[in-house]
C-alpha cells in the first residue's frame, strides 16, 4: 500500500501530483528549497520540508536531502515528477535500497532507456524503425567515412541528453573537431556523460509521441499519441492530441510500435515513446523513450478521461491496470500552451514578482500552475510557470477555446510568452496543420 508520498519536485508538477494523491486518500509531503518557500507546491501538501539552498544540486537533486526528508516524515513512496531525479537510475536504486517505493519503472529500465544510443538498439530489437546512430569516439577519418555514408545534414546529440540540450546540426566537416570538443564538455557538465552520437538530420519532421502504460502483471496499453511539433530550440511550446496529420492506418502503426517496445522491455509504469515523423518521406522513426510523466500529459488526460498520475501510483501499488485497450476511447481534441516567464524577444528567463495573475477558466479549460498574485518567481529554475490546457469537440473549436483562454489570462509584472501563443493560435499554417518543427522559426 502507498499511504504517504513525498513529491521530489517543485512547481506545477508537484501541485499536480498532490491533487491525485488527495483524491486517492494518500498523504503528501512537499520538499522545497529556500528559494521556493512561497511556491504553491510548498503550501498545498499535508507536510512540507525545506531541503536546502536554491541551487538544485544542493536541494532538488540532492539524494541525501530528499531521502532524509522522506525518512523523517515517514513517507513510504517518492514521486519524482519530471526533470530533476525522475530519470536518475542511481536515485531510484537508492530509494529501493532504503525501502522506499519509487513511483516509476525499475532502475534497470530507467538506465537502459535513459541512454539514447542503447534505447535505440533496444527499439531496433523490438522491430521499431530507428535512425542509424554513429557513436563519436574521436573525430578521425573512420568517423568521417561513416558520416559520408550517412550523408549530410547530420545531427550531433548527447547520449544522456534531455530538454533539447546538447544538439547541433552539421552540414559539412568544417570545424567538426571544435564542435565535438565543445559539445562533449557541455554534455559532461549538464548530464555527467560526454558520450555523443550522430544521426541523420530530418529536415521536416513532426514530433509525435505515444503515451503507454503498463502494470506489474504483464498488461500494457497505449493512450494514443500527442503531437509536439511546435518547438523552439528543440523544446516543446505547444502540444496537442490527437495529431491531425496521421491517417488512421499510420496512427495504428505508430501506437502499436510503442506498445511493442513497452512489451519488449516489460515496461511497468507510465511512459512515453517518442518518434519523428518525416513529412517528406512519410515515415516515422523512434528517437527516445521517457520513463516518467511528461509535461504534456494533460492533453492525453483530457481526451481519454484517464488520470495518468493516479494510474502511475496504482501501478506502483502493484494493482492491475484498471483499463484494457478497448476501454480507452478518444474524445475530441486537446491543446496545451506552456506559459513561460521569458523575454519575448530574447527568450531568456524573466523572473521577478507577479503583480497580477488571473487564470482563465470556463468549460473545457484547465490550468496547471503554482503561481499567484504577489508570488516572486525565483531565477534558479525552469521558466515554465503555468500550463493552459483546452479541450473541445474538434481541433478548430479547441483552437478557438484556447484563443479565448490565453486572451483572458493576465500575468503582469514579468515578461511572458503569452503573445507568442496568441500569434501561433491565429496563424494560418497552424490552423491548416501544414508545418514542421521549423514552424516557430518561420513565423
Ligand atoms: P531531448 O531528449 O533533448 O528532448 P530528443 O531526442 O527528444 O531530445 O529530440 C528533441 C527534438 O529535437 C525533437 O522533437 C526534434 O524536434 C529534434 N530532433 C531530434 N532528433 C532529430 C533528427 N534526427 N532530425 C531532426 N530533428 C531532430
Amino acid at each position: 500500500m502507498i499511504k504517504k508520498v513525498l513529491i521530489a519536485n517543485r512547481g506545477e508538477i508537484a501541485v499536480r501530483v498532490i491533487r491525485s494523491c488527495q483524491e486517492l486518500d494518500i498523504d503528501t509531503v512537499s520538499i522545497y528549497s529556500t528559494a521556493d518557500e512561497n511556491s504553491l507546491h510548498a503550501k498545498v501538501a499535508d507536510e512540507s520540508v525545506c531541503i536546502g539552498p536554491p541551487a538544485a544540486t544542493k536541494s532538488y537533486l540532492n539524494y541525501q536531502a530528499v531521502l532524509t526528508a522522506a525518512e523523517i516524515t515517514g513517507a513510504d513512496s517518492i514521486h519524482p515528477g519530471y526533470g530533476f531525479l525522475s530519470e536518475n537510475s542511481e536515485f531510484a536504486q537508492m530509494c529501493f535500497d532504503c525501502g522506499i517505493n519509487f513511483i516509476g519503472p525499475s532502475p534497470e529500465i530507467i538506465k537502459k532507456m535513459g541512454n539514447k544510443i542503447e534505447s535505440k538498439e533496444i527499439a531496433k530489437l523490438a522491430h521499431l524503425p530507428v535512425l542509424d546512430s554513429i557513436t563519436i569516439n574521436e573525430v578521425n577519418s573512420e568517423l568521417k567515412e561513416k558520416i559520408n555514408e550517412m550523408g549530410f545534414p547530420i545531427l550531433i546529440k548527447a547520449a544522456s541528453g534531455g530538454g533539447g540540450r546538447g544538439m547541433q546540426i552539421i552540414r559539412s566537416f568544417e570545424g567538426l573537431e571544435d564542435i565535438v570538443k565543445r559539445l562533449k564538455q557541455e554534455s559532461k557538465l549538464a548530464f555527467g556523460d560526454d558520450t555523443l552520437f550522430v544521426e541523420k538530420y530530418i529536415e521536416n519532421p513532426r514530433h509525435i509521441e505515444v503515451q503507454i502504460v503498463g502494470d506489474k502483471h504483464g498488461n500494457l496499453i497505449h493512450l494514443g499519441e500527442r503531437d509536439c511539433t511546435v518547438q523552439r530550440n528543440y523544446q516543446k511550446v505547444i502540444e496537442e492530441a490527437p495529431s491531425q496529420i496521421l491517417s488512421a492506418k499510420e496512427r495504428k502503426t505508430i501506437c502499436e510500435a510503442a506498445v511493442n517496445l513497452g512489451k519488449y522491455i516489460n515496461y511497468d509504469s507510465v511512459g512515453t515513446v517518442e518518434f519523428l515523423y518525416d513529412l517528406d518521406e512519410k515515415k516515422f522513426y523512434f528517437i527516445e523513450m521517457n520513463t516518467r510523466i511528461q509535461v504534456e500529459h494533460p492533453v492525453t488526460e483530457m481526451i481519454t478521461g484517464v488520470d495518468l498520475v493516479a494510474l502511475q501510483i496504482e501501478i506502483a501499488m502493484n494493482k492491475k491496470l484498471s483499463y484494457s485497450q478497448s476501454d480507452i476511447s478518444f474524445n475530441g481534441h486537446s491543446i496545451e500552451c506552456r506559459i513561460n516567464a521569458e523575454d519575448p524577444d530574447t527568450f531568456m528567463p524573466s523572473p521577478g514578482e507577479i503583480v497580477h495573475y488571473h487564470r482563465p477558466g470556463g468549460l473545457g479549460v484547465r490550468v496547471d500552475d503554482f503561481i499567484y498574485t504577489g508570488y516572486k518567481i525565483p531565477h534558479c529554475y525552469d521558466s515554465m510557470v503555468s500550463k493552459v490546457i483546452a479541450h473541445s469537440d474538434n481541433r478548430e473549436k479547441c483552437i478557438k477555446k484556447m484563443q479565448r483562454a490565453v486572451s483572458e489570462m493576465i500575468l503582469s509584472g514579468i515578461k511572458s510568452n503569452i503573445d507568442l501563443h496568441k500569434k501561433v493560435l491565429s496563424n494560418k499554417e497552424f490552423h491548416s496543420g501544414n508545418y514542421s518543427t521549423k514552424f516557430l522559426k518561420l513565423i
